[in-house]
């Protein structure tokens, strides 16, 4: 066994080993010399107090600046002590407590004025000053130690808990580094020497206790490179499989449903429709599963492309199923397919066309009735086409012959929901997962690690102008010219959307089935007051005196599935003139009248999210009018990212920005769903070459060795990153 896989209670007292176990889920040497320091200090370098943020649990190196006779406390029994702590600028307390003044004496003699210490603790406002609460620290300046040799060495500090404070962590890292001979290289040595990279045991101390920031670079460099291969090496050991599944063939038939639909089309497909459409059928033909990625700004015409593919597949002998992430966008497909498919759609009808097929709907809401016989449709192969949600994966959904799954604007379809579908296939069905979300190449790598990817980079003609306003909602005067800009489109027979950030006063914010989803809101850290709900706004535009006479709905999660249809669906047909929302509407909702988009709070949504907003209106050939209201000022990065859709509609442009913005650390949990990326140095934007060099260079080592038999140490890490977090992690893809 390698020495890695070691658990640290062979290293560590049993207390130790078990507080690492519970405190941050380390079991095993591997785990705690991987469990990397977040940043490092500098004795001489004071953490800005200013910079701290209410909540966060930090490390930081600061000054005693004062520190205050124990006393006793006066309302109850016990005593505490008070201690400030400063960077030279600002102050931030510490409050000890014990049951006597006697049990401070260690605090006092460790605590005097002026000693620098690593203090840690939850950051919180009390009495309008900052306090670290359940403080520990540790002094830096101890004379007992060899104060010379270790003043400038960079400090490790660890993604720490109140428990296991960040020096704790250190401690334990350096007992077992200390007695680790050994770490086995999982990089081909033909890697290491061309990308001149330290070997690991030398590169986990360099990180772990570095003599200066140039330690911490090579180390990193390393660790950074190892973290790649290894993740890497699971995806193309995933492709490989892939690769060796068998589907069924599935090819157009001259003269069949495909070709009959697209001598119909009301329009040209774009040059891209064109060539992405080629791809596909390319990948249909094959004995091969396909396992296509498509990506296309807002409007791209996605849809038409994968409405073409499962006729295709019909036309094939085989089914389709197609997948939206909510409800409103699963009847909406329903509705538009439909009337796309005209007579090709009613199979089995009178006035059906003789090539044609039927297109059911099959969501978790439906009655009884019409479940079963949607259910019925699909076992029997009499429906070709399939529209769901998510419980299209139940047990008993049964199909006569599933050719392709076509999964909508979302992430979540890993490979457990593929497991689900395969297992109601006689063979591996086709797969075609569609995203508006531009995904940089190296997160489409990384994440997407065996998809190819197709690109619709073209939008079809005729596109309308959509102007976007930011507002300013403290001025009444703007925030009235927004309701009188939404009548203005009424009176010309438009419609408007007005979303907002949260449903009522009772939601944390979170909508239960929010449609997109797959994107955290923005937090920049500032205090704000609460957002204004669905159920405030709608009272707004049924009051005031431009919009009162308008046929106003609302529109959320938490409403009863039919009554969302019926809004959606009296939308579509004309009836409603505003739909007041939160981000229901934010993904695929296509009612080509709308021309009007009010985002209230725009603030609170992330970039990507507003694009998506956007590009609901400006649809229908006519001009749009997209308004976000704010009360930030320009300069901050809400603002910021506001004044960006106010310059740009490109989509691929915006996602840039957008990921800029974030956290390198978030890029990957905004590609899945909001969680948090489970890599550790590697950054899926920064470090785009190393990822692709590692990519290159694994795909040759599994291809050559696909068991990894001749590599059993780096078949050991991709068992230990395959499990656990990285495997929920992979199955994103
Ligand atoms: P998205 O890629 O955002 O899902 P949709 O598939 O909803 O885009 O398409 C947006 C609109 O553009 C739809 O109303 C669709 O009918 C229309 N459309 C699609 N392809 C073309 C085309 N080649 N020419 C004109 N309009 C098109
Ligand atoms: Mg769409």
């Amino acid at each position: 066994m390698d020495e890695l896989d070691a658990p640290l209670s062979s290293r560590l007292t049993a207390p130790a080993a078990a507080l690492l176990a519970k405190e941050l889920g380390l079991e095993t040497v591997r785990d705690l010399l991987w469990h990397l320091p977040r940043r490092y200090a500098e004795r001489g370098q004071l953490t800005p107090i200013r910079q701290l943020v209410a909540g966060d649990d930090v490390t930081i190196v600061a000054q005693v600046v004062r520190a205050q006779p124990p006393r006793r406390m006066r309302n109850r029994d016990g005593a505490l002590m008070q201690v400030t702590l400063g960077d030279g600028r600002d102050t931030v307390g510490l409050t000890f407590f014990a049951r006597s003044v006697r049990q401070f004496a260690h605090h006092e003699r460790q605590l005097r004025e002026g000693r620098t210490v690593l203090a840690s603790g939850r950051v919180e406002v009390f009495n309008r000053s900052w306090q670290l609460a359940r403080p520990d620290y540790q002094p830096l300046d101890d004379d007992t130690e060899d104060a010379a040799a270790l003043a400038d060495r960079p400090i490790p500090l660890y993604p720490a808990t109140g428990k296991a404070p960040s020096w704790k962590i250190a401690k334990a890292v350096q007992t077992v580094l200390g007695a680790t001979e050994r770490v086995p290289d999982v990089l081909p040595a033909g890697v290491v020497a061309e990308a001149e990279l330290l070997d690991p045991l030398r590169a986990l101390r360099a990180v772990h206790a570095p003599r200066d920031r140039a330690d911490v670079a090579r180390g990193q460099r390393r660790l950074r490179y190892e973290e790649a291969f290894v993740l890497q090496t699971a995806l193309a050991q995933r492709r490989a499989g892939a690769a060796s599944e068998r589907a069924v063939p599935r090819t157009r038939r001259p003269g069949g449903l495909a070709a009959t639909f697209d001598t119909r089309l009301p329009f040209p497909l774009t040059g891209a429709q064109e060539r992405v459409g080629e791809e596909i059928a390319d990948d249909l033909a094959r004995e091969r599963p396909m396992q296509r990625l498509l990506q296309g700004d807002v409007g791209s015409g996605k849809t038409l492309v994968a409405l073409r593919a499962m006729l295709t597949v019909v036309d094939g002998g085989g089914q389709a199923a197609l997948l939206a992430p909510t409800e409103v966008l699963a009847a909406q497909h329903l509705r538009s397919t439909t009337a796309a498919l005209g007579d090709l759609a009613a199979g089995g009808l009178l006035g059906g066309h003789e090539l044609a097929t039927r297109v059911v709907l099959l969501t978790g809401s439906m009655g009884a009735a019409a479940r079963r016989e949607a259910l019925l449709a699909a076992a029997s192969g009499e429906a070709g086409i399939v529209i769901g949600t998510h419980a299209l994966l139940e047990e008993h959904v049964a199909f006569a012959d599933l050719g392709l799954v076509v999964v909508d604007e979302q992430h979540r379809f890993g490979v457990e929901q593929r497991d689900a579908l395969r297992a109601k296939a006689s063979s591996v069905p086709h797969l075609l997962v569609m995203t508006a979300t531009p995904i940089p190449r190296t997160v489409a790598m990384t994440v997407f690690g065996d998809l190819e990817t197709s690109v619709l980079d073209e939008l079809p003609p005729g596109r309308a102008e959509v102007t976007t306003v930011a507002v300013p909602m403290q001025n009444e005067a703007w925030v009235d010219r927004v309701w009188r800009r939404v009548a203005e489109e009424a009176a010309l027979g438009r419609q408007a959307y007005v979303v907002c950030a949260r449903i009522d006063g009772d939601d944390a914010g979170k909508e239960p089935d929010d449609g997109g989803g797959d994107e955290p809101p923005p937090d920049d850290g500032e205090k704000r007051r609460p957002p204004l709900a669905v159920s405030d706004v709608v009272e707004i535009v049924r009051h005031h005196p431009a919009t009162a006479h308008l046929r106003t709905e609302v529109l959320h999660g938490r409403m009863h599935p039919a009554d969302k249809d019926d809004v959606m669906r009296r939308f579509s047909a004309g009836e409603v003139d505003v739909v007041v929302s939160t981000t229901v509407v934010e993904v695929g909702v296509d009612v080509p009248n709308a021309s009007v988009m009010v985002v209230v709070d725009a603030d609170r949504f992330g970039v990507s999210q507003l694009h998506q907003l956007r590009g609901r209106i400006g649809r229908g050939g006519l001009p749009g009018t997209c308004l976000l209201m704010t009360e930030v000022p320009e300069a901050s990065p809400a603002g910021q990212r506001l004044s960006a859709l106010v310059a740009t509609r490109d989509g691929f442009e915006l996602a840039r920005l957008d990921l800029e913005q974030r956290r390198e650390g978030d890029v990957l949990g905004a590609a899945q769903s909001g969680r948090r990326s489970s890599l550790r140095l590697l950054g899926v934007l920064k470090d785009a070459d190393v990822i692709a060099d590692a990519r290159a260079a694994a795909t040759a080592l599994v291809a050559a060795d696909p068991a990894l038999e001749h590599h059993p140490a780096l078949a050991a890490a991709v068992a230990d990153r395959v499990s656990g977090e990285t495997e929920r992690f992979l199955e994103r893809a």
